[in-house]
């Protein structure tokens, strides 16, 4: 493919955090992209409005009962509505060259799966779909020809420092973790923080679930099992390094002593821009990286004392099986209650790890071997969460 042929393009999640960064790229040069498909959750009103204002070709809504109000603004459009689950799967199956799969949760992997198996390019934020299925994921892609390009900026770093030199020459790589607001916080202020704190992260702005689970290193956690699938790593060749001004996105060792980084200003931009013009670059305004401006970098080992998440999602990894599957769905529980109020900050990591305990113990962690029997691992999972989760919901006083 030429640098300058149109592309055509499919968003999943385009209403979200990453939805919009792609879109905003796209829009900067409207004769090089066709959208095909933009996807939502719920919001028909946005989506519609983001549908006009690309010329997309189909807009679907996840939830059925925004089907009305998804039609009614799209009236007189041209652009087709639809909306369901089935939907959303049928969106990923519409030929686009490229797809975006930016759905936040559990919830993508079907779409994304479907996008995969039609052997698209497919740029892939949706780290729970490594997470819960990851070693699937990977057959079907290898099987469909299916291109995987990875938009967290820690894996799209590993990608860009990975054609540095050959596969047997890599010694390790090492994720950069920003480290979250609570880095230098005491367990017991950790213990007490609110979901307004845990929200406010330092260098990234992202959707609520994902500046959750970097509050609690979680998302680093769920990281490492991304990274563990993605290249093919072993758990031991994957390392973790806090490093507080988010530069270094992330970095290979080779066997020869060589370490090749990719930096870059803390904008998610950056990575999806690398991705929609792959292999070749995008010529944007970009935010540049000012290095004198930044002055110092630092590094910190990760403390797994007080961000215990960190070290449940390593455990999941070598135990592997769908014990990650476990992980992801006992967090998406526990992330939602945090932000409800009903748990506190420390009783994530806690419920994640007794769910894990109690999934053990019903035999439930084999390799999921179908997506559906990631998303049955996933439901019960959450069962197994919600089930346990008198145990810790904060006591009315
Ligand atoms: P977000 O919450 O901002 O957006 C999520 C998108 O998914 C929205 O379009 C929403 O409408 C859609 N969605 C939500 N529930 C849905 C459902 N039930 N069915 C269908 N669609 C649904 O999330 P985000 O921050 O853009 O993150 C998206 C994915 O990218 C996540 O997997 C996240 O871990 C990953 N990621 C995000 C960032 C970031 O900077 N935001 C960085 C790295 C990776
Ligand atoms: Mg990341």
């Amino acid at each position: 493919l030429s640098a300058d042929a149109e592309r055509s393009i499919t968003v999943l999640g385009a209403t979200g955090s990453i939805g919009s960064s792609t879109l905003d790229l796209i829009k900067r040069e409207p004769g090089r992209y066709r959208v095909q498909a933009i996807t939502a959750g719920r919001n028909a009103g946005q989506l519609a409005q983001i549908a006009r204002a690309v010329g997309a070709r189909v807009a679907v809504v996840a939830d059925a009962d925004a089907y009305r109000d998804l039609k009614d603004a799209l009236s007189g459009s041209g652009i087709e509505a639809a909306a369901g689950a089935d939907a959303l799967v049928e969106a990923a199956e519409q030929p686009a060259d490229w797809v975006m799969a930016a759905i936040a949760g559990a919830v993508g992997l079907r779409p994304t799966l479907a996008a995969i198996e039609r052997g698209a390019t497919v740029a892939l934020a949706n780290k729970e779909c490594m997470v819960c299925a990851g070693a699937l994921f990977m057959r079907r892609a290898a099987t469909s020809g299916a291109t995987v390009l990875p938009v967290d900026s820690e894996h799209n770093a590993i990608f860009q420092a990975l054609t540095a030199g050959p596969r047997e020459g890599v010694r390790r790589v090492i994720l950069t973790a920003s480290g979250g607001p609570f880095r230098t916080w005491s367990l017991e202020a950790i213990r007490a923080a609110t979901p307004q704190q845990a929200l406010k992260h330092p260098n990234w702005s992202m959707g609520q679930k994902v500046t959750i689970d970097s509050a609690s290193l979680m998302n680093k956690g769920l990281e490492l099992i991304e990274a563990h699938h993605l290249f093919t790593l072993p758990p031991s060749e994957i390392d973790v390094l806090v490093h507080p001004q988010s530069v270094i996105h992330s970095m290979v060792e080779y066997t020869d002593g060589s370490v090749v980084a990719q930096l870059g200003a803390p904008d998610m931009r950056i990575p999806i821009a690398h991705c929609l013009a792959w292999p070749h670059r995008l010529d944007w305004p970009a935010p540049r990286l000012d290095l004198a401006k930044v002055r110092e970098l630092t590094f910190e080992e990760p403390d797994l004392v007080r961000f215990p998440a960190l070290g449940l999602a390593r455990w999941a990894m070598e135990r592997g099986g769908a014990a990650p599957t476990v992980l992801n769905a006992a967090d998406e529980v526990a992330v939602a209650e945090f932000i409800a109020g009903r748990i506190a900050f420390l009783d994530i990591p806690a419920l994640v790890e007794a769910t894990l305990g109690a999934a053990e113990k019903r035999g439930l962690l084999a390799e999921p071997t179908t997506v559906e029997m990631a998303l049955a691992i996933d439901h019960d999972a959450r069962s197994l969460a919600r089930d346990l989760l008198p145990e810790f919901a904060v006591k009315a006083s």
